[in-house]
């Protein structure tokens, strides 16, 4: 179904969608859905209002959507002209993964804005089958760069996912051993992590997680843990901690901090040193606080606020914004994250996270705002480039690294089609949507394959774990690396890496 046969701002058309097109569903039968929208339909009906959700229709003020919304309404704390700025256009529909691997209505952007509001409204119970539609949403925004009405998405699900969480039943999905265990006491421990995974580095070292790869042993893994293994990045010479400063070579042109976060500083270590020394190329004195910790992304996109909000706390009293010109994020989710500390919670202690979020900087966007000293090595190599989601999408980060790879000497970089297209990382997604996930990373790697390109570059460290992991599984030899890992091969004078 070409989404230009959807008539603009007409709910009725939202809904033909779900009933003519062949739902490729993961596990929520197209049935189910027609019977969601049917039952949003059917209510609106009762009611007597229009259906379609526009500017220029009257709606019922917030008290009396309260009086008759259930009593944990889901949607209270949303602001509600977010919904409205919905025209229901349906634009971003090319661009959502879930819609274009499913073709399901429900599963797009428009879909689940209606859903989210329908239940708002008290029109739609927050079913099971509404919930799993939310769910499978990847949170990448890729939304919000297609709408030209400037829906803000990530405004509309993120408190909806919390809020739903917080709910009888839902609670159960991340209150389980793999949220409590895994993901919320190892993901965020960097030291506990490293531990954790030194018995699966040394069976990495001698072969053996890919002998049981191969034999399809990892199966006997619950399924998520499995994941969890074949993620692993090939072991590396492990690189010493970050000092707590760093001098600038030559002139100061800027005193910044750099955050090392949870998993990257375990896994990409080497990424933080190469960061760490291009900003002393570009004239940085670098300050790294060891007291900081993660940034609360896994937990806030896991829909536990509280948790989030402590990690946030703990990161503004370690990192004094007021001292630095910047504090520098070299990976995309969790940028996003701390950009986004100061609209998050609406407390006593908001400015203060307001006040380092303010100083928050991808590299690639501080260092094409600082001017970048330009590297001399030559890199004699065809790479692509993958807009990380978090960077392209929620950070509006797009033209400042590729202006950066481009005064590489030698490197050719081209164009990687559905760059915007998230391949499945998504954060903590593929631990636990990993169907999904699986079908988005294989559609990235095909589309990296096409630019006959043997390096990749790309801004995130899921996307990294994501695409390697990939390309592994099928066998591609590909250097995929973040852009700064590339800058630095250059400064340094490095032999081209493939
Ligand atoms: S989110 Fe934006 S692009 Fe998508 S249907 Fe609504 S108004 Fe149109
Ligand atoms: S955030 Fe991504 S997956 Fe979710 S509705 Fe928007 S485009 Fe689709």
């Amino acid at each position: 179904m070409s989404t230009s046969s959807i008539k603009p701002d007409a709910v009725e058309a939202a809904v033909a969608v779900a009933g003519d097109t062949p739902s490729k569903s993961l596990d929520v039968p197209p049935a189910t859905t027609r019977a969601a929208h049917a039952s949003v339909m059917g209510a609106s009906a009762r009611e007597g209002g229009d259906p379609a959700p526009s500017r220029t229709i009257a709606h019922e003020g917030s008290a009396d959507r309260a009086a008759r919304a259930p009593a944990a309404n889901p949607g209270a704390g949303i602001d509600y002209e977010l919904f409205l700025d919905c025209v229901h256009c349906g634009l971003c529909t090319a661009s959502c993964p879930t819609y274009l691997e499913l073709g399901d209505e429900n599963d797009s952007p428009r879909g689940r804005i209606y859903l989210m509001r329908s239940v708002t409204d008290g029109r739609l119970a927050p079913t099971a089958e509404v919930r799993r539609h939310l769910e499978l949403c990847l949170d990448c925004r890729a939304c919000e760069t297609a709408c030209p009405s400037g829906v803000q998405y990530g405004k509309l699900i993120e408190p909806f996912r919390i809020a739903l969480e917080s709910q009888g039943e839902a609670r159960g999905r991340t209150d389980d051993w793999f949220h409590r265990l895994i993901l919320f006491g190892l993901f965020t421990n960097p030291r506990r992590l490293r531990r954790a995974l030194a018995p699966a580095r040394v069976a990495q070292r001698l072969g053996l997680i890919r002998l049981a790869e191969s034999l399809g042993l990892l199966r006997v893994l619950p399924g998520r843990l499995r994941q969890l293994v074949t993620m692993l990045p090939p072991p590396t010479r492990q690189q010493r901690a970050l000092p707590a400063f760093l001098a600038a070579k030559g002139r100061r042109r800027a005193r910044v901090a750099l955050f090392t976060g949870c998993v990257a500083d375990v896994m990409f270590r080497g990424t933080h040193w190469a960061t760490a020394r291009v900003l002393q190329e570009n004239g940085c004195d670098v300050m790294v606080q060891h007291d900081q910790v993660c940034c609360g992304a896994i937990h806030f996109h896991a829909g536990s606020s509280a948790p989030a909000r402590e990690l946030a706390d703990h990161n503004v009293r370690a990192f004094d914004a007021s001292s630095v010109d910047a504090v520098i994020v070299n990976v995309a989710g969790c940028g996003s994250m701390l950009k986004d500390y100061g609209h998050h919670w609406h407390d006593e202690a908001a400015p203060g996270r307001e006040a380092l979020a303010g100083k928050v900087r991808d590299i690639s966007e501080f260092l094409d705002e600082l001017g970048l000293v330009a590297p001399e090595g030559p890199m004699p190599m065809v790479a692509t480039y993958h807009d990380a989601c978090h960077l392209g999408h929620a950070q509006r980060v797009r033209e400042a690294p590729r202006r950066l790879l481009a005064k590489v000497p030698e490197l050719k970089l081209v164009d990687l089609p559905e760059t915007e297209i998230c391949c499945g990382a998504a954060g903590t997604y593929n631990l636990t949507e990993p169907e999904m996930a699986a079908r988005l990373s294989h559609r990235k790697l095909d589309n990296i394959l096409r630019t006959g390109a043997r390096a990749v570059l790309t801004g995130n460290a899921g996307c990294l774990l994501q695409i390697a992991r990939e390309a592994r599984q099928r066998g591609e030899p590909l250097w995929i690396a973040h852009p700064i890992d590339l800058l630095d091969l250059s400064y340094r004078r490095s032999k081209p890496p493939c």
